[in-house]
């Protein structure tokens, strides 16, 4: 499996070693330079899986970067994490407004930064997972965009949880997926849930669905499964 490459654009050299030191001990591919303009280009060059940004930079400063980085169409889903000093939290705003994914007040210890770009770059993975395109099967379509799910052409209201679940599961046709995977991917992790929630959505779902409401098997022991054409 190929490492994640992080471009960490810092303008103080002890700062800057430590992050290098510790990001590649954990396996990241680390990319660095010490100003915005650079790192800019660095950026657009090597389109990293993730920038680390300090927002107080000589020349274009952080917030700047940012801006820029998420207007353009080739980075703009490259995510961010803006590191700020102490005082600086209203900068944090700013930063967050221009699109940051998240962010880190120095000082902060290498844990505490592999903790969150862990955190951010799975958020990635999983907008990569969860598409908002159309489900057309014969009798259902499902929407997510117009929050829209037809059942034999008539619309049915479903709650955006269960829409989100059902387009998931439809969205992967024959692939198993475990509750508490499900959980994590359409409840959210921050979300206090209990495990037998999922199969309480799914009921209400299968309902919905009628006559369609096989498409969506129970997998004993483990979670559900969305009909497949294959598999
Ligand atoms: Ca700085």
């Amino acid at each position: 499996m190929k490492n994640d490459r992080i471009v960490v654009i810092e303008d103080e050299p002890d700062i800057l070693e430590v992050m290098r030191y510790n990001l590649t001990r954990e396996g990241y591919d680390v990319l660095s330079c010490e100003n915005g303009e650079e790192g800019l280009a660095m950026v657009r060059a090597e389109s990293p899986d993730l920038v680390v940004l300090d927002l107080m930079l000589p020349g274009q400063d952080g917030i700047e970067i940012c801006r820029i980085l998420k207007q353009e169409e080739a980075t703009r889903f490259i995510p961010i994490i803006m590191v700020t000093a102490k005082g600086e939290e209203s900068d944090v705003v700013l930063g967050l407004g221009v699109g940051a994914d998240d962010y880190l007040t120095k000082p902060f210890s290498p844990k505490e930064l592999i903790a969150r770009i862990k955190a951010v770059l799975r958020r990635g993975k999983l907008k990569e997972e969860l598409t908002s395109d159309r489900v057309t099967l014969p009798g259902l379509t499902i929407d997510p965009q117009r929050h829209e799910v037809k059942v034999n052409q008539e619309c049915v209201e479903f709650t955006a949880t269960e829409l989100r679940l059902l387009h998931f599961l439809a969205s992967h046709p024959g692939r198993v997926f475990a509750r508490d995977h499900l959980l994590g991917r359409i409840i959210g992790e921050g979300a206090y849930v209990i495990d037998r929630n999922i199969d309480v959505h799914v009921r209400s779902i299968r309902k919905k669905l009628g006559e369609h409401r096989h498409l969506i098997e129970t997998i004993r022991g483990v979670g559900y499964r969305f009909q497949g054409r294959e598999s």
